[in-house]
């Protein structure tokens, strides 16, 4: 039996979800707040209660401490847990919080404040003998100052927002050329997303790996670590790729990292579920880098290989319980990965998107595979909308094995059967890196997707036949549905009775690949020349569309938006422009010299004058975008012609920045 019986999360999407599954099994009740934009979303749905606290923007809903506390009053909530990201790592929430009588599910708001900025925590760990990245990590903050202390440490140089997560507000310099406008940019960055300008300098370590610790304190003094997980697979400094426990790493380093993250942790007082990160270097040499005050996006891997689960862990912890288990009696069980899956163009440097899913289906879950999600699968094109306002994250696709390579093939396979249409998403991406051979071999770090950027994103190549003629059947598919709805719908795009040959022309890249397909006996001409006898039944919106190609039966789902088809089909998630012929002219407005916005935002700084002389890659315009800066940069050199932008305009997707002749 549980003291507390009613939790108010005060979260949304995954984690919101995640921590409800945990409260259900334990009988505790459970409260959902949500934003205008979330009024559909599902952990909504999945909650007892659930009190609406303000418009979409974080600031006046997730991020607003009187409305939360306001909500868990008038629902009779005991306790709140903070999820990640939000309000999970200020420490005035957790303290008013506990003013207002109620559970804090996470640490005193004291540890929170030593470890809030990465400067500060740095100087405790000096002081508690934890080793740290050489660096400057004072008060003095002005330029001149600053550029110094990087020359001393000697180029390359990272400089890191203090108050920074989520790798924003964090810029490498190779050259004191650079350093200026990189401070400058990761002061703004660091000012939009954290509300403070301050900046600490370390030394870029060349091909690190990142480790962490998960630690966890009770309120009695004891403390543990659940060992390791290994992050390092990143972009943009953002994990996507983690694991536990970490590949190859010796059983006399996990030790000793685990002691130093619980002296970390004892250090300050620590309560809860806690991470402790380092950066490993090749001998095994590790440094403190940040300790997260919270539970990490990633903890389903260590529940994985502890069979344990966190947020109980949470829940007792603050209950005032003992901890659970001892160090001794904790082991590692096999081997888990965590991929996440998330609406972002890996083509375009992984830019955050935004829209909403048109289809959506995940791999089944079973002891070897889970999915924790706040999206849902939304057959009909009425799912839910990954927001601008919110982390671009989808869901995370988990898997389990015995043994590393056991968790890996899971892994694939769970990814093969992820299918989405929609916003761009890194589905294709994530299914290359876990099919790429070094990342089997566990040759991970930091640099692991630069290093492999061709292999893990490669040029688009010419489609596949099946793809062509999955697509082809999709649209005739398609148009019998509507038949069937209206006989006397579009027949100008049908022909009733046979013999006659329909032609469909898709484009991928800049390449036009037309395809015939005979009527009614359905034989398909590729481009390539090859003909193929197909056959299909059932719908193409669904995965339960069967196509029949040469003999070969595919489960697939095409689904169209516009012009935009998605072809889906075992472990292929493509995506074709098809050239309908009664909507021509679509999809091509974009020409060479008209720069736009590639998502709604707000322009912080613009590089050029008119009439100015730009070469090709020059910096030309920035636009602040889900809290990230976004460099539109000069495609070819040229000549400045217009300027359709201002500092401080807000900008939607494909508006017009600047015209380069
Ligand atoms: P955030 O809190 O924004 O996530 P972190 O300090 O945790 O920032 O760093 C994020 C990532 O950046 C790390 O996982 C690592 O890949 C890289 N990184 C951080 N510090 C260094 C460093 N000194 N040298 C090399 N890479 C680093």
């Amino acid at each position: 039996m549980t003291k507390i019986k009613k939790i108010l999360i005060a979260n949304r999407g995954e984690i919101a979800c995640r921590v409800m599954k945990t409260c259900q099994r334990l009988g505790i009740a459970t409260v959902a707040v949500y934003s205008e934009a979330d009024a559909g979303a599902l952990h909504v749905e999945m909650a007892d209660e659930a009190v609406l606290i303000g418009p979409a923007p974080a600031r006046e809903s997730y991020l607003d401490i009187k409305k939360i506390l306001a909500a868990a009053k008038e629902t009779g909530a005991d306790a709140i847990h903070p999820g990640y990201g939000f309000l999970s790592e200020n420490a005035e929430f957790a303290e008013a919080v506990s003013k207002a009588g109620l559970i804090f599910i996470g640490p005193p708001p004291g540890a929170i404040r030593a470890m809030g900025g990465k400067s500060e925590s740095k100087a405790l760990m000096e002081k508690a003998k934890v080793p740290l990245v050489p660096g400057y990590h004072g008060d003095k903050q002005d330029e001149k100052f600053l550029k110094s202390e990087a020359e001393k440490i000697g180029y390359p140089v990272l400089i890191k927002a203090s108050a920074g997560g989520g790798g924003k507000g964090m810029r490498e310099v190779w050259d004191a050329k650079e350093f200026s406008e990189a401070l400058a940019g990761a002061q703004r960055e660091a000012k939009s997303s954290f509300g403070n300008e301050k900046v600490l300098i370390e030394k870029y370590l060349v091909k690190p790996r990142h480790v962490e610790i998960q630690v966890f304190a009770d309120q009695k003094g004891n403390a543990v670590y659940l060992f390791e997980r290994d992050c390092s697979v990143q972009r943009r400094h953002q994990k996507v790729l983690e694991e536990a426990p970490a590949p190859g790493l010796s059983a006399a380093t996990r030790e000793k990292m685990g002691n130093a993250a619980v002296a970390a942790a004892q250090a300050i007082g620590y309560v809860g579920a806690g991470t402790v990160e380092f950066l490993l270097e090749a001998k095994e040499n590790f440094y403190f880098m940040e300790m997260n005050t919270r539970l990490q996006v990633e903890h389903p891997v260590t529940e994985m290989i502890t069979g344990l689960d966190l947020v109980e862990w949470q829940i007792r912890v603050a209950e005032g319980e003992k901890l659970p288990l001892a160090q001794e009696d904790l082991q590692i069980n096999g081997h888990a990965f965590e991929a996440r899956l998330y609406a972002e163009d890996p083509s375009k440097d992984f830019l955050p998107g935004a829209g909403q899913i048109q289809f959506l289906r995940y791999p089944m879950e079973s002891d070897c595979v889970r999915v924790d999600t706040g999206v849902r699968e939304a057959p009909f094109g009425d799912g839910d909308v990954i927001s601008i306002y919110y982390d671009p994250m989808i869901a995370k696709i988990i898997a389990w094995g015995k043994d590393r390579d056991a968790a890996l093939r899971h892994m694939q396979d769970a990814l093969d059967n992820t299918y989405i249409a929609g916003p761009k998403t890194n589905i294709n991406f994530l299914r290359a890196l876990t099919k790429n051979r070094d990342f089997a071999a566990g040759m991970v770090s930091t640099h692991f997707i630069a290093e492999h950027h061709d292999a893990l994103l490669p040029k688009p190549s010419a489609p596949a036949d099946e793809t062509l003629a999955l697509a082809a059947l999709g649209v005739l598919a398609e148009r019998g549905e509507r038949m069937s709805d209206d006989p006397w719908g579009d027949l100008s795009s049908w022909r009733i009775g046979g013999g006659e040959t329909d032609a469909f022309i898709f484009k991928s890249g800049e390449k036009e690949y037309p395809v015939k397909v005979s009527c009614p006996d359905l034989k398909i001409a590729l481009p390539d020349g090859k003909t193929v006898q197909a056959g299909y039944a059932g719908s193409p919106f669904d995965l339960g569309f069967a196509a029949q190609l040469g003999g070969k039966r595919y489960e697939a789902a095409v689904y169209r938006d516009g012009p935009h088809m998605h072809v889906m089909y075992e472990g292929h998630n493509e995506e074709l422009t098809y050239l309908d012929p009664l909507h021509a002219g679509e999809g091509d407005e974009e020409s060479a010299g008209r720069l736009t916005a590639p998502m709604p935002g707000k322009v912080v700084a613009v590089r050029v004058e008119m009439g100015a002389k730009v070469t090709k890659g020059q910096p030309l315009i920035i636009v602040e975008a889900m809290k990230m800066e976004h460099t539109i940069t000069a495609p070819a050199d040229g000549v400045i012609e217009a300027i359709h932008a201002a500092v401080g305009d807000q900008v939607s997707e494909k508006h017009e920045l600047i015209a380069l002749k």
